[in-house]
């Protein structure tokens, strides 16, 4: 008889690790507190109209690329999957004047001149260092205890170029980054996107992605990638188990024998793969003592660590937009949680049908939070928290309209959530959707995968490796499966 994998979590690294543990020959269970599959990469409906939650992009779009076999692997992608026809990354508009990442290089760098001829030297430099980050490929081949000789060999020769952008851009956070610029409109650029403490190298990385067609974003949205692997999943042959809350992981001295669900219920292992938030792994699955030194120094750090979530809001509107689909602007200043925003972005929808109704499309805004923040919200009661996001709504809805007055006609709100939300149907720390930030104060941890003193659970999860994110989370479950076979001296190829 197989030897049977549990896997607590079905967001996209249980299915990842459900699937790959399927394909090496275990049986597979996932015990998901929710009722439908994709954990933070999902959608919803409201008012009629599709709201996503997740891709912004998908690292591992381009065909030939380690990651873009994982996604193939899991049924995320494959040939057939149609991607968004977008063509730029994002624009930020600053005191009336507005320029544009595109995905074409060339065409950046003549506008961002042309906006900003002073910056000429840095903006060449940015294009070129973008260029060298598009080699900054994520390694999804095998953990990397597993790499011997050749593959480093193999990745010194497709990253020659990427050393250099770590040396230039490795130790700098991207508001150290956009002092180089003198344009306060090019300022805004580097800080737009990801939040300011970043190390500068991440928006490069991201950008690159973009620029390079390996980050584009499936049609039908991030619930329908989940539901294509958990369809995958079930075709191999894996049984989930939703609205089943796992309460403790079962140990017998040093080895795991399987899970307890909050409803009493226990459930036999071989192998336990925790693929939630770690912060319920070490708090509540396991008994005291298991959390690595290195992750609870992040925690007692939030300045080094930061982790990051959004106060965000979805709309309807009717009108066209010009320009990118992510559009960043000035606002009047808002206090959301502790911190003053005075820069919003907007992002258009419309690029899916999935995302349109009666001609209307789909937008959203998201402020992003930190700690801080999310202790504010945690802090306030049932009542308080209501009328704090419907007043914060009403004020947003407000700067949208002072930035696209043409939608004063026909805006409708959808929903507001916040980084309670996230704690609520994740379980994520503090709210936060990806694992923490990569400051130049911090290291990126890393996690790798086996507990001490635990011989055979293997963690799975986007907080295995920073900063996160779906190609973290997929890559994550193929790790936990080859890291079992490992174990058993089989052949780490699935
Ligand atoms: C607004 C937003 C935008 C994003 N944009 C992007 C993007 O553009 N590109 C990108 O790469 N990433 C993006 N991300 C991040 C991405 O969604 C996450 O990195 C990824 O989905 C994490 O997957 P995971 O499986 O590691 O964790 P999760 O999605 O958190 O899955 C963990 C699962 O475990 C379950 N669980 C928790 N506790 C228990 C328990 N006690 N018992 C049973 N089950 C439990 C949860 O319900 C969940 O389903 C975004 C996230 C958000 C929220």
């Amino acid at each position: 008889m197989s030897k049977k994998v549990v896997i607590i979590g079905g967001g996209i690294a249980g299915l990842s690790a459900g699937i790959y543990a399927l394909k090496a020959g275990y049986e597979a269970e996932i015990y998901e507190k929710n009722s439908i599959p994709g954990g933070e990469c999902i959608g919803w409906n409201r008012k009629g109209y599709h709201i996503d939650n997740c891709i912004h992009w998908l690292t591992g779009t381009k065909k030939g690329t380690e990651m873009y076999e994982v996604w193939e692997k899991v049924g995320a992608l494959s040939d057939d999957t149609e991607y968004a026809k977008i063509d730029s990354f994002y624009s930020s508009t600053h005191n009336g004047k507005s320029v544009t990442l595109w995905n074409d290089l060339k065409r950046t760098e003549k506008e961002l001149i042309e906006a900003a001829p002073e910056d000429e030297a840095e903006i060449r430099k940015f294009i070129e260092y973008v260029e060298y980050s598009k080699q900054g490929l994520f390694p999804a081949g095998k953990p990397m205890e597993m790499w011997g000789l050749k593959d480093y060999i193999s990745m010194g020769k497709t990253m020659a170029d990427f050393p250099k952008v770590i040396k230039e851009f490795g130790k700098i956070s991207l508001e150290e980054y956009s002092h180089r610029f003198k344009s306060p409109l090019l300022q805004k650029v580097i800080c737009d996107y990801l939040p300011k403490e970043y190390t500068a190298y991440s928006l490069l990385v991201s950008y690159a992605t973009m620029a390079d067609g390996n980050g584009n974003i499936p049609m039908g949205a991030s619930l329908q990638m989940s539901l294509r692997m958990e369809k995958k999943f079930k075709e191999l042959g894996g049984k989930i188990f939703y609205d089943s809350p796992v309460d403790k992981i079962e140990l017998d001295k040093k080895t795991a024998t399987g899970i307890r669900l909050e409803n009493g219920k226990t459930v036999k292992a071989d192998y336990v793969v925790p693929a939630s938030d770690i912060y319920p792994l070490f708090n509540k699955f396991l008994p005291e003592g298991y959390m690595p030194k290195e992750v609870k120094k992040a925690y007692d750090d939030p300045k080094a660590y930061p982790v990051i979530s959004g106060f965000q809001i979805a709309f309807a509107v009717r009108g066209e937009f010009s320009g990118s689909e992510t559009a960043f602007v000035d606002i009047d200043p808002i206090k959301i949680g502790t911190r003053t925003i005075d820069r919003m972005y907007v992002k258009q929808y419309g690029y899916d049908p999935i995302f349109v109704k009666d001609g209307k499309q789909v937008i959203q805004t998201c402020l992003t939070q930190y700690d801080a923040d999310f202790e504010y919200w945690k802090s306030l009661s049932k009542e308080e928290y209501d009328r704090v996001k419907k007043e914060l709504t009403s004020e947003v809805e407000k700067r949208v309209l002072a930035a696209y007055p043409k939608f004063e006609e026909e805006i409708e709100i959808l929903d507001t959530w916040t980084p309670l939300t996230y704690e609520r149907y994740c379980n994520a720390y503090h709210g936060g959707y990806m694992s923490f930030v990569t400051t130049p104060l911090g290291k990126a941890l890393t996690i790798k995968g086996k507990i001490k003193g635990i011989d055979n659970l293997y963690v799975a999860g986007q907080w295995t490796n920073a900063p996160g994110g779906l190609p973290v989370a997929a890559a994550s479950g193929k790790f936990a499966i080859q890291r079992i076979l490992k174990s058993e001296k089989k052949d780490i190829n699935i």
